[in-house]
């Protein structure tokens, strides 16, 4: 009898189903066949998101929070957050219920992807992106308010601060505690994965105690690893440099060779990786990861795409690779390494979903599903 890896999903809202039919076939075939079919996969479904609330009424019900803390480990698709209005983030909320304070994103060229860079090849980055704190927490008061007057009226009695009476206000809180913890995790993860330099991405020029203290509680945190870190260069050793975030954007374009781990309060970290994506392809080949000390959601970096929803065109790309780092997280990298190497080989070969092929001559885009069953049978074959 095969022994079963039990993994949670979420298929998610919009383009969801389209990621997700497309790929759990992938993810069983990998771990079938990397372990001469000794371990299977056993899904287990949770809900979120619009589907959830259709079911039970409630957008994340109780059953799928414990589901999560139970088993630890779980795969999600895009939710989608109404605009200027309307409930929080979902996927937000999950990661601070859980405390996923590391949101990992591997911005990795592949071959035969279309880049509007000459020398695509040198883009190979890792985004680790402090995912709890900073605008993300959500403190904020709309325009015209009670709580909003209240606290203008505040700063204007205890700072002699004075805001323009019409205005929305939010709060960015940055902790040190936050911050220390996000800058291990980010050395820990560049020595265990021998990454050469790790740039602290910040606007401490304008927000001096919020992005400027991340950068130098950053700094701090690397001095305490002087037998890994340097700052100077030293052969050997990772090089800690910091970037201010507008410059950063240019050099991820400009100059992709000299860069490597990105470690990026929350709001940064989010442009960015949309943006370093772009370098590779686009959103539809960018995995993610949201990393806590014990329980680790996947998800691609894209959100639910609703133009694109039940269309089966969107790529399921950023979807596989995420499920292969869930793969490699639970400790089966045999099966993880098939999956990127089927991916890799698909893409090689010419076999793009339309976001990609519109971007190189000649080649006729291939939908969805037909993607995810080419990338099957490349995994049957390795
Ligand atoms: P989006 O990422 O859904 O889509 C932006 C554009 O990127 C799409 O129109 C499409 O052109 C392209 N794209 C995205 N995924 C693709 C894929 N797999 N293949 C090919 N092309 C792809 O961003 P949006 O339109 O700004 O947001 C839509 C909804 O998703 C919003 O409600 C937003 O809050 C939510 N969202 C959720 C997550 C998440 O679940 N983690 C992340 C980002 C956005």
């Amino acid at each position: 009898m095969p022994s079963n890896v039990t993994i949670c999903y979420i298929r998610g809202d919009g383009v969801g189903e389209d990621i997700w039919s497309a790929s759990h076939e992938v993810l069983e075939e990998a771990v079938r066949s990397a372990y001469g079919g000794e371990k299977r996969i056993e899904w287990i479904e949770l809900l979120a998101g619009q589907k959830a609330l259709d079911h039970s009424g409630s957008l994340l019900p109780d059953e799928t929070v414990e589901a999560i803390r139970e088993k630890k480990v779980a795969i999600k698709g895009p939710l989608t957050t109404p605009v200027g209005g309307g409930f929080r983030s979902l996927n937000v909320h999950l990661r601070q219920l859980f405390d996923l304070y590391a949101c990992l994103r591997p911005v990795r060229y592949l071959e035969g992807l279309p880049s509007p860079l000459k020398r695509p090849e040198h883009v190979d980055f890792v985004i680790v992106r402090e995912n709890t704190e900073d605008l993300y927490r959500g403190i904020e008061w709309e325009e015209g308010t009670d709580e909003a007057r209240e606290v203008l009226s505040l700063l204007k009695e205890r700072t002699g601060t004075s805001i323009s009476a019409d205005s929305g206000i939010g709060v960015k809180p940055i902790s040190r505690g936050g911050t220390r913890r996000i800058a291990k995790w980010a050395i820990e993860y560049a020595i265990k994965n021998k990454r050469k330099v790790i740039t602290v991405v910040h606007k401490g020029n304008i927000m001096k105690y919020t992005e400027g203290a991340f950068r130098k509680w950053s700094y701090e945190v690397a001095e305490e690893y002087p037998d890994a870190v340097s700052f100077d260069g030293t052969e050997g050793k990772i090089l800690f440099n910091d970037r201010i975030a507008d410059n950063m954007f240019m050099q991820a374009i400009l100059r992709p060779e000299e860069y490597d781990v990105l470690l990026c309060p929350n709001l940064n970290g989010d442009y960015l990786s949309d943006a370093c994506a772009a370098l590779i392809g686009g959103l539809g080949v960018a995995p993610g990861a949201n990393i806590g000390d014990d329980i680790a959601i996947f998800e691609p970096t894209h959100g639910s795409a609703p133009k694109y929803a039940g269309k089966d065109v969107i790529n399921p790309t950023s979807f596989l690779l995420s499920g292969a780092m869930l793969l490699s997280y639970i400790g089966l990298p045999e099966a993880a390494a098939k999956v990127e190497r089927a991916v890799e080989s698909t893409l090689r070969s010419g076999i793009m979903t339309y976001d990609l092929a519109r971007q190189i001559q000649g080649i006729t885009p291939v939908a969805c599903s037909a993607f995810g069953k080419e990338v099957k049978k490349m995994v049957a074959q390795s």
